[in-house]
């Protein structure tokens, strides 16, 4: 069994300058609600020109645009949030097709291992009393549902029926992909002090990272705060523009 802590991450798989160029594709779809067409739409044009719709509220000129990520070490936990936005595609790992005992094409099982994911700003070794005289740590009960799950794959159940018996915090792997709109309303709401401490803190760092490479469009949401962990908030603020 291995604890992942602090091991979150993600990956934009849209090229950055596909990324840039549907910022210049939403100014030129949004002139034409306003047969406002000018000789050369560039970054700067784009920039100034969404911040106008989304300040207007014309978000669905946003809808011309795709961005897809990838999240790596998150929990299962973490992909069931994630999967409740109805307006994104989905791909994730599965609980019946993966393996955890294969290595290449052999599966052994006395190699099994899973990957669990723990709050960061809790002690998983700190025991906790069962109260029947056990004490038992969070990194304990993790190991103990690796041995349940590798003793019923040893006694003939296959993934897909021992799988039951994974935790929540099981780490699995996800790929998003949804346009500009559905993205602002999904950092709206998983940023949000509101938010579990898992998918806030993955969404704010990705969140940061887009902002810094297309500009415009995710700029009116920023850091308002930290909760009592040290972990950013994010909110809807004023625009500059
Ligand atoms: C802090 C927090 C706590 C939560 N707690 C719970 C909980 O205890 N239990 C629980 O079940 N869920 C919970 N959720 C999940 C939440 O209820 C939503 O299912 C999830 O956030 C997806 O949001 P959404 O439906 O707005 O967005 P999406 O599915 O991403 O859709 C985006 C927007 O499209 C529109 N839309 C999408 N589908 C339809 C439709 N069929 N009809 C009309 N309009 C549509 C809506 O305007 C919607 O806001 C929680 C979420 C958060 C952020």
């Amino acid at each position: 069994m291995k604890i992942l802590k602090n091991a979150s991450s993600f990956k934009i798989l849209t090229p950055v300058a596909e990324l840039k160029d549907q910022l210049l594709r939403i100014e030129r779809a949004g002139r034409t609600c306003y047969q406002s067409e000018i000789k050369e739409i560039n970054w700067e044009t784009a920039e100034k020109f969404v911040k106008m719709l989304i300040k207007r509220g014309h978000e669905s000129v946003l809808e011309h645009s795709y961005l897809t990520v990838q999240f790596n070490n998150l929990s299962r936990g973490f992909t069931h949030e994630q999967v409740r936005h109805r307006l994104t595609a989905i791909s994730q790992e599965s609980t019946r097709y993966v393996d955890y005992a294969k290595e290449g094409e052999d599966v052994d099982l006395d190699k099994l291992e899973l990957k669990c994911v723990v709050p960061p700003h809790l002690d998983e070794r700190k025991k906790v009393d069962l109260g029947d005289g056990r004490k038992m740590s969070a990194e304990e009960m993790f190991q103990e549902y690796e041995n349940f799950y590798r003793a019923l794959r040893k006694s003939g159940w296959l993934p897909e029926e021992a799988r039951q018996f994974l935790p929540i915090g099981v780490k699995s792997q996800i790929v998003i992909s949804a346009n500009f709109r559905e993205w602002r309303h999904i950092f709206e709401m998983r940023t949000s002090q509101f938010a579990h401490w898992e998918i806030r803190k993955v969404m704010g760092d990705l969140l940061e990272e887009l902002k810094g490479i297309i500009p415009g469009i995710f700029d009116d949401l920023a850091e308002i705060g930290k909760d009592q962990n040290g972990l950013r908030f994010f909110g809807k603020v004023k625009s500059q523009n």
